[in-house]
């Protein structure tokens, strides 16, 4: 049964109440840092682009001054198993820290949104003062301030696609001169409305494949939010004095007062007494809410608190286990092979290819043209020339089809692929086949050598024409 259904199958709608404590603090401070990073991203600029660029029409993405290409598989692989493989280590060691303290979805709903509403409509169980008692006011003040922010936020995350100046163009100008940008703004301002407004906390317990995928990954050393049952059992409203029970003959009470503070504050609506569950996502709401109600009845804080299963159970708790030694040594080996690959990208990439057509062409004085195509991409954030050359044949010669004579000019970041002739003497070939070198010179000292083998005419002697001949009779 979920815990945001009714009995009858309605939808319960979720008002959690906010426990102010060292948690909600520490988090409050984690979600504005984060809030500030994400709209910091795009706008500081490494080494001449966005720290984060994802330039989907140029087809490259700028991630800390460096630049990847659809080219670059094995790096974007690696990045992401990286990102993959922290998370995944994080959740054997810490559970759902990750859903509790930085995913954005708590993020915004609990710290942008939620706040808003407890603006608009009072906090939990609270009425509404002043004009606001009026749900003909407040309610489209609260729709028109959720508008505001959603607005912004989908501003903030198209400039991860076009980059701020862009976008403050388009701001600037008409919605019908980019109706694509204008389109993206629109459709991800919906999205926003419609997940904060109101599908909400179903995002973590329906949607989300992750909280489904936790029970893999944690182990009973795992430290997340857990009940101590066997400090607050029995519950009971009534708190018994543990002498006089014992006189009485009658079992004594538990620490918990069952006021259900910590169901109140849960943000997804479940009682963590029944023991962890898949909806909860470790954001540690019911301790600052538990700690604060144990505080008032005059007994030790930490009834709900972050633990193991081994712990809880008594057994010695065991920080070094296999997983949690084995995803940081893979992290490790992925984050050198990344660092490795990287610093061997250059400033620039290049691949030779046959051309389409004909392998080669005899021109009038006698020598042999070979059409290749030559697939150039910049790297630097700055525009660079290459220099194209063929060595290994004398008296060979290299054209570029684009550009002035052999030289290459492309822009930051640009991708270019260009027709490149080769114009090999006849005599340079053997059995109708030349091994030439294709030598790309750029900035700094940038050089890339590339073997490749010229086709010509295969010249075959008569009396070798003539044993082959023979060899098939
Ligand atoms: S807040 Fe603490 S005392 Fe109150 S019901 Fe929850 S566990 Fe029991
Ligand atoms: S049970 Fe506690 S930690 Fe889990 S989601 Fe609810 S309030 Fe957060």
């Amino acid at each position: 049964m979920l815990s945001t259904l009714n009995d009858d199958g309605s939808r319960r709608w979720l008002r959690p109440r906010v426990s102010p404590g060292k948690f909600l603090s520490g988090r409050r401070a984690v979600a504005y840092g984060l809030i500030s990073l994400f709209v910091a991203l795009p706008l500081v600029r490494v080494g001449g682009f966005p720290v984060v660029l994802l330039d989907i029409p140029a087809r490259r993405f700028h991630i800390l001054g460096q630049t990847f290409f659809p080219t670059d598989t094995l790096l974007l692989a690696l990045l992401v198993v990286i990102v993959f493989l922290t998370i995944f280590w994080l959740t054997a060691l810490l559970g759902r820290v990750w859903c509790g303290w930085a995913c954005p979805q708590t993020v915004y709903m609990e710290f942008v949104f939620r706040p808003l509403e407890r603006l608009f409509e009072g906090a939990p169980g609270r009425k509404p003062r002043g004009l606001l008692q009026n749900s003909a006011i407040r309610k489209p003040l609260k729709l028109l301030a959720y508008l505001v922010c959603s607005l912004g936020l989908a501003h903030v995350f198209l400039a991860y696609f076009v980059s701020w100046d862009l976008l403050r163009q388009w701001v600037i100008g008409a919605p019908t001169e980019h109706p694509l940008g204008f389109g993206v703004v629109m459709a991800v301002t919906g999205a926003m409305m419609f997940n904060f407004g109101y599908f909400r906390e179903q995002v973590c317990l329906v949607a989300c494949p992750y909280g489904r995928l936790q029970s893999v990954m944690l182990d009973r050393h795992s430290i997340t939010v857990r009940y101590d049952r066997a400090r607050g059992e029995p519950r009971t409203a009534k708190r018994v004095d543990v002498r006089l029970s014992v006189l009485g003959g009658v079992e004594p009470a538990g620490d918990c007062i069952d006021c259900r503070m910590c169901v109140t504050t849960c943000p997804t609506g479940i009682d963590i007494r029944n023991g962890l569950q898949m909806e909860c996502v470790g954001c540690a709401q019911c301790i600052d809410a538990c700690d604060t109600v144990m505080r008032k009845v005059k007994r030790p804080t930490g009834l709900i608190r972050y633990s193991s299963l081994a712990a809880m159970s008594g057994e010695r708790f065991r920080m070094l286990r296999p997983r949690v030694v084995l995803y940081p040594a893979v992290i490790l080996f992925l984050a050198a092979l990344f660092a490795f690959t990287l610093a061997n990208t250059g400033v620039a990439e290049v691949t030779v290819l046959r051309g389409p057509g004909q392998p080669f062409t005899v021109m009038p004085g006698g020598e042999v043209e070979n059409n290749l195509r030559l697939k150039l991409v910049n790297r630097t954030a700055k525009p660079a020339e290459f220099r194209v050359d063929v060595e290994g044949v004398k008296g060979a010669r290299a054209g570029v089809r684009v550009g002035a004579e052999g030289v290459l000019r492309l822009e930051p970041g640009q991708t270019e692929t260009s027709g490149l002739g080769v114009v090999l003497p006849r005599s340079a070939f053997e059995h109708g086949r030349a091994q030439i070198t294709i030598v790309v010179r750029g900035p700094e000292g940038f050089e890339s050598r590339n073997a490749y083998v010229a086709l010509g005419p295969a010249e075959i002697e008569p009396a070798d024409h003539h044993r082959e001949k023979d060899g098939h009779r």
